[in-house]
Parts: C-alpha cells; structure tokens; sequence
C-alpha cells in the first residue's frame, strides 16, 4: 500500500518508515501537514495516511478533517492517529475528527502492521463498493450517477462558453434488434456500442441503449466532429449473431456549455439534439444550437 506519514520530527518518521517498508509498503513521509495534505489530494493511490497529533501548520485533528472530506472526492484513505498521550479525551477527538484509528507513539512494528492489514482488507472492500456502486454491470461503464458526478466535477473546472462539449447517443431501432435476435444478441450490441465512445471522454450509461459522453475542454464543432466518426464506427460494427452478422446505426445529439449552465442543461440541450436526429431520419449527428436552430450534419 502507499502510506503518508507525517509528524514533525524526521527521526520518528524514519522509525517509522523502518517498521513498514520491510512489509512491502510505500511510504511518503512529510514534516508539514499542508504539503502531506496536497500530496494527498493528488496522490489517489494512497490508502493510508499515519498523523501525529503534534503536527503543523495544521494540527493532526485538523488533518484528519481535511483528510477526510478530501476521501470523499479522492476514494478510501483510512486515516491513523497517533500521539504520545493515549488518554481517552486525545482518543475520542481523534475519532470524532474523522480517524479511523488511534494508535500509540513510538508504535510497535507488530501492533502497527496489524492495523495495517486492518486497514488494507477496508479500503480494499470500500474500494470495491465503490466500483459497485459507480459502475453499470453490463458494460463497465460508469452508470447514469456517477457519469453525473464525473461529468460535473470535469465541467466545473472547464466552466466557460464553449470549454465543455457533451455527445448523446442512442442505438437506432433497438427494439427491432432485441425483437429478431433475442435479449443476449441485444445485450452484445450494447457492451460493442459502449466499447466504441470507452475512452473519447467521460462515457457513461445512461440507461438502455443510451449513452452519453462529456468532453471537457472541447468545443461544439470538434465535439461533433468526434460524434460524426462514432457514428461512421457505430455503422461498422459487426455483430455475430445465431443466424449470421448484424450491423446497426445510432443517432447522435451534440451540446456545449453555454453561460450559467449545468450538467443536467448541457445533457437536456444534447437530448433535444437526439429526439431531432431520430426524427430527421436517425444514424446521424445533430447539434444543438438555440432554441430554433438545428444543424443536421450529417
Ligand atoms: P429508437 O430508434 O427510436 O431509439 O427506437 P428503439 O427501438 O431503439 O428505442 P426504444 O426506446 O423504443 O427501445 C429500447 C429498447 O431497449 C427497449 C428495451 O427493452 C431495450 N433494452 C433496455 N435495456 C436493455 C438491455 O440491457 N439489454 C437489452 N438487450 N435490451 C435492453
Ligand atoms: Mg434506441
Ligand atoms: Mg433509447
């Protein structure tokens, strides 16, 4: 695992260091709580974060707060104090300011890489929960919440005119696919539509055969630009069948970022684009641009 350290003297953190990294552990030691805590936010792949209490320029209780909010954006972290004074008061406030754990200063190398193994098999199934939670199970693709979250997080840091682009898609008379070639051959179409936008963007499943990818710093032409060549792969796919090949279409609905907008605008923008690229006769891509004004560019 990879695992943050941080207490103000470098001997304790060599010590530290020391009972660990035998066992096969990463560790990032750090004097200051507010460099460990920006290494932190940037780091995902750290799990545990070890803090003194005495600590600066935040405090290790402080540490612990921030640790905390920040996991709920950054995945598990599992956060240990540890202090000198092992007093029931130092104890519950580690708790209450978000620690998981409270441990003993200088540790033992046993008790201390018990808690480690504690802390591996609940982040590792947190971990797990997550991907659950966030993922829909036919595709891999994130599911309509978390391609929400994603997509709001990613448009928030690219929040002018033009910076955000979103690409709605929509397999073409799915019905009739499912209908002539039963559910799993219906099922194969999707998982083969959805390997096609994994990886152009934020690509998520909105629900049946739907689809929707957010493009961040990206703007409407080059986003439609990018739909009009999924629309040319959708068409070449090939999908083996019991009685032989099938090939399908999807229609497409393109939508940028406009002032004071939201996630949920842009993607209700890139919707109304698809309803007129299935009226207009579908396998085509349409982009949103006023109220009035619909370019069919294909
Ligand atoms: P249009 O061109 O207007 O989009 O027509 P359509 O037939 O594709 O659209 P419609 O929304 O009427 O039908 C979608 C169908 O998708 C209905 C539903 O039974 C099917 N469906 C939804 N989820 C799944 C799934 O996970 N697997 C399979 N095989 N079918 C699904
Ligand atoms: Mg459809
Ligand atoms: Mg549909």
């Amino acid at each position: 695992m990879q695992i943050v350290i941080v207490d103000s003297s470098r001997v304790v953190l060599q010590i530290i260091a020391s009972l660990i990294e035998p066992r096969g552990h990463a560790v990032h030691p750090f004097t200051d709580s507010e460099r460990a805590l920006e290494f932190l936010a940037a780091t995902p792949a750290v799990r545990v974060l070890i803090t003194s209490l005495e600590v600066r320029p935040l405090c290790g209780l402080e540490l612990c707060w921030a640790a905390r909010l920040l996991a709920e954006e950054r995945g598990p972290l599992h956060v240990i104090m540890m202090s000198s004074a092992r007093n029931v008061r130092s104890l519950a406030e580690a708790l209450d300011s978000g620690a998981d754990d409270f441990i003993e200063k200088p540790p033992s190398a046993e008790e201390l890489n018990a808690r480690l193994r504690a802390a591996e098999r609940l982040t590792t199934m947190q971990a797990e929960l997550i991907r659950l939670a966030e993922t829909d199970p036919l595709t891999g693709a994130y599911n309509r919440r978390a391609f929400f979250n994603r997509a709001r997080s990613a448009a928030e840091q690219n929040c002018l005119p033009g910076g955000t682009s979103a690409i709605l898609l929509d397999i073409d008379h799915f019905k009739r696919i499912n209908d002539a070639y039963g559910h799993d051959v219906g099922d194969v179409a999707i998982k083969a539509v959805c390997g096609l936008i994994a990886g152009v963007g934020i690509a998520g499943r909105l629900g049946g055969e739907e689809f929707a990818v957010v493009l961040p710093a990206c703007g409407l032409m080059e986003a439609a630009v990018r739909a009009e060549r999924l629309r040319a792969a959708s068409q070449a796919l090939r999908i083996r069948g019991d009685h032989g090949v099938i090939s399908l279409t999807c229609s497409f609905g393109v939508s940028t970022w406009i002032d004071g907008d939201s996630i949920e605008a842009l993607i209700k923008r890139a919707d109304i684009a698809l309803y007129a690229a299935k009226t207009a006769g579908r396998n085509r891509v349409v982009s949103y641009q006023g109220d009035a004004t619909l370019a069919v560019a294909s």
